[in-house]
């Protein structure tokens, strides 16, 4: 059994990721609820909200005002999901967190069966999708290619169809903020850190209400984010086939010479087989600068140190567990000084979010 608080129960804490949910965070908190007094801990749900013209926070602040365990942390801008589920993590004090999206996607009774895999010792639970619903084919194929080759070339193992969703015990959490890296790709950096790690299946249901909220190019940066940070494989592809590459000219170049000194120099074959292998290789050229490009970026991004995010204000219920108030922060290293049931300005190191 894992550690308990003064009264004898774990403290839980949920971190939800938001943009334009308004119209589900009731439900969301009301299924959520549930879960919790099935389970007999007691919770806090960590709010990391990109300001939604949609009237989200209004909503958020009225189940605070009515008593919820609600900790809402609002950002100076829209810094995508990757980094708010990092600034949850930094701002989560329970004994075990749960990271689920906003959009009952993920369904909250099977935070049941995490934490009963957490009970049993395991420091990080992983729900694994076997059937999505609401998701076009073509996302589908995409995400199912996205992990195949995450699955192929990462240097640490991700499990496939996986998302964000997912229980880490504290001592996770501490570490995985202890990873200072801008793009926020969770899933490859739970795996970096390690732990013992279980994987249980569910059935990813549709959003209950809304669209999708990551455009196309947003999921695009979160799968570049997850293959190029972890994996040394596109780089040593470039190298791979300018060798062969380099290997081929040879061969051409000795072909043509002795082809010409057989036959005479006459034809013009050989400047055909010239012409498009210069194709290729422009081809090849461009396309390796762009996968050194997405190396560089990142490290320039790294580079200019700026603050992973910036929070515009902290309010808290005066319900939150108690123990938990005066408790660290996941990540006491990043220095920051929230204020209860206040307005605080606080930063932590990194790029900003897509
Ligand atoms: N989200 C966010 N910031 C954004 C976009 C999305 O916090 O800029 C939240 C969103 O409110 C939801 C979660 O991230 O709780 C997943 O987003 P969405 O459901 O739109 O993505 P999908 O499930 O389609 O990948
Ligand atoms: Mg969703």
């Amino acid at each position: 059994m894992k550690d308990s608080d003064v009264t004898g129960r774990p403290v839980l804490s949920i971190v939800i990721p938001l943009y334009n949910e308004a119209d589900n965070v009731e439900t969301l908190v009301r299924r959520l609820e549930g879960v919790m007094g099935r389970l007999g801990c007691h919770w806090e749900f960590v709010f990391a909200l990109d300001p939604s013209p949609d009237g989200t926070r209004e909503k958020i602040l009225e189940l605070l005002r009515a008593g919820h365990p609600v900790r809402l942390i609002t950002f100076s801008r829209r810094i995508g999901k990757p980094l708010s589920l990092l600034a949850g993590l930094e701002h989560c004090r329970g004994d075990a967190c749960v990271i689920i999206d906003a959009d009952l996607q993920d369904p909250p009774e099977l935070i049941e069966e995490m934490y009963r895999k957490w009970q049993d010792g395991y420091e990080v639970v992983i729900p694994q999708r076997v059937s999505r619903k609401g998701e076009n084919y073509l996302y589908l194929k995409a995400a199912e290619t996205f992990y195949w080759l995450l699955d192929k070339i990462a240097e640490v193992r991700v499990p496939r169809n996986t998302g964000d969703f997912r229980l880490l015990d504290a001592r996770v959490v501490r570490e995985v903020c202890r990873f200072r890296e801008r793009h926020g790709f969770l899933r490859g950096i739970t795996a970096a850190a390690g732990f013992r790690t279980t994987v249980i299946p569910y059935h990813r249901d549709a959003r209950l209400t809304g669209k999708t909220q990551i455009p196309l190019s947003g999921a695009i940066n979160i799968a570049l984010d997850g293959l190029v940070p972890f994996s040394r494989v596109p780089v040593r592809t470039i190298f791979v086939l300018g060798a062969a590459l380099m290997a081929l000219a040879a061969g051409t170049s000795l072909a043509w010479i002795a082809l010409g000194l057989i036959t005479g120099f006459s034809s013009s074959w050989p400047f055909m087989a010239l012409a498009i292998l210069m194709l290729l290789l422009s081809g090849i050229v461009l396309s390796g600068m762009g996968i050194l490009g997405e190396y560089l970026v990142r490290a320039y991004e790294d580079s200019r140190d700026r603050p992973l995010y910036i929070v515009d204000a902290i309010e808290e219920a005066d319900t939150l567990p108690r123990r938990i108030v005066n408790a660290e922060l996941a990540s006491p290293a990043v220095g920051r000084e929230p204020s209860i049931h206040g307005q605080a300005a606080d930063s932590a190191k990194g790029t900003p979010g897509r």
